[in-house]
């Protein structure tokens, strides 16, 4: 058994709906391949499908513009790779505070020699340069524009709609990474002219490792081999994964309202307790309701007044939370993110993430906060 913790790294991964394991469950047992004609093959096909059309109506699409993948990593990589693939595309202007899922992918494909790509501007709360992006759009109207909605690190949100609709205007296509957005129920592609979106199921307390892309217009397929997928997307298919994840995702959007509700309320509680407990600290990223996620809180505090090992003694009160994101933790590196926001590094190095959701209460927020003061080098209270 893992030792009782206060698991506040909900960006990083929501825990798996207990309801959602019993949905999969019939699926995980199964006997079968779904691409198989005879009737066990076709129960699971019958499952497949249901699930695409129950995802695809959640989003405004049609079925077939639903691709299943292994992840948003993945969904990122075949959206951005095979984009440049199939319409010859050159140039990528993106967004310097992307996953890296989007930008090592970008640095591969400079780096083959198939496309040259430009940052766009961004502001201090890492919110892109709508004029820039405009200036840029006027040399490379043909290019590919990857800008995600929600940053996983700092929760800024982008201005998604006006960025599509300088890509229609212009004849740029938009790929926009909503991984950290999906579980709130905004994203609906009939009122918004996105071409690719990416998406996570672990983001929304569906399974870990399965996602899918949204793609306006066929693409190539990423990963060859069997003619899964309407051909584009070979192997087969995570049958109990892709179940949960369109019953989690229904679940999500059933609920939008009281969840939006609840992490908004914990938004509130956590800035609040930052300002009592931690007055030193500094926020990075948005802080306003508006623009930023509800659910995510990012902020450093001074080199003088906390060492660099703040993530540890969360960890050794049992809280769990992180300074950048999950795939890049380890890397010994700071953050990006925080990098490109213009955060020295030994500031960088003294961030804490915090990002809450369905299992959070507002003692769970002051524990980590109580925590945090206990620790600095000369407490303030
Ligand atoms: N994009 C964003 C914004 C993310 O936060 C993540 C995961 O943290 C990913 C992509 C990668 O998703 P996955 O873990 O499903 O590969």
């Amino acid at each position: 058994m893992p030792p009782k913790i206060v698991y506040l790294d909900y960006a990083a991964s929501a825990p798996l709906d207990p309801e959602v394991l019993e949905v999969m469950r019939p699926y995980l047992e199964a006997v079968g391949n779904p691409s198989s004609t005879h009737a066990a093959g076709r129960f699971l096909r019958a499952a497949l499908e249901e699930a695409r059309q129950t995802i695809a109506d959640l989003l405004g699409a049609a079925p077939g513009e639903i691709v299943f993948t292994s992840g948003g990593t993945e969904a990122d990589n075949h959206a951005l790779r095979k984009a440049v693939d199939t319409f010859g595309i050159s140039t990528i202007l993106f967004n310097p505070t992307e996953h890296h899922a989007v930008l090592h992918t970008i640095e591969d494909l400079v780096h083959e020699g198939k496309i040259e790509a430009y940052p766009i501007a961004i502001d201090t709360y890492g919110r892109i340069n709508l004029n820039h992006l405009e200036e840029l759009l006027k040399k490379h109207p043909k290019a590919l524009v990857s800008v995600m909605y929600a940053n996983n690190e700092i929760g800024t949100l982008q201005p998604v709609r006006e960025i599509a609709a300088l890509c229609q205007q212009y004849g740029a296509l938009y790929h926009c990474d909503t991984v950290q957005v999906m579980g709130l129920g905004w994203v609906r592609v009939d009122e918004w002219p996105v071409d690719f979106i990416a998406a996570s199921a672990h983001k929304f307390y569906g399974p870990k490792g399965v996602g899918f892309m949204y793609r306006r217009r066929p693409i190539r397929s990423f990963i060859t081999g069997g003619a899964q997928e309407r051909g584009q997307r070979a192997g087969t298919e995570n049958i109990a994964g892709i179940v949960g994840m369109a019953f989690a995702l229904q679940k999500a959007y059933k609920q939008k309202d009281a969840y939006l509700k609840h992490l908004s309320t914990l938004k509130a509680e956590a800035l609040s307790l930052l300002q009592t407990l931690l007055p030193e600290a500094r926020i990075n990223g948005d802080p306003s309701p508006e623009g930023s996620h509800p659910g995510i809180l990012n902020f450093y505090l001074p080199p003088e007044k906390a060492d660099d090992l703040l993530l540890v003694h969360l960890d050794l009160a049992g809280v769990c939370a992180s300074g950048t994101s999950a795939c890049a933790s380890g890397s010994g590196h700071p953050s990006h993110v925080l990098e490109a926001l213009g955060l020295p590094a030994e500031a960088a190095m003294r961030a804490v993430r915090l990002s809450w959701g369905w299992g959070t209460e507002k003692e769970h927020l002051k524990l980590a906060m109580e925590t945090l003061r206990e620790s600095l080098l000369s407490p303030t209270a």
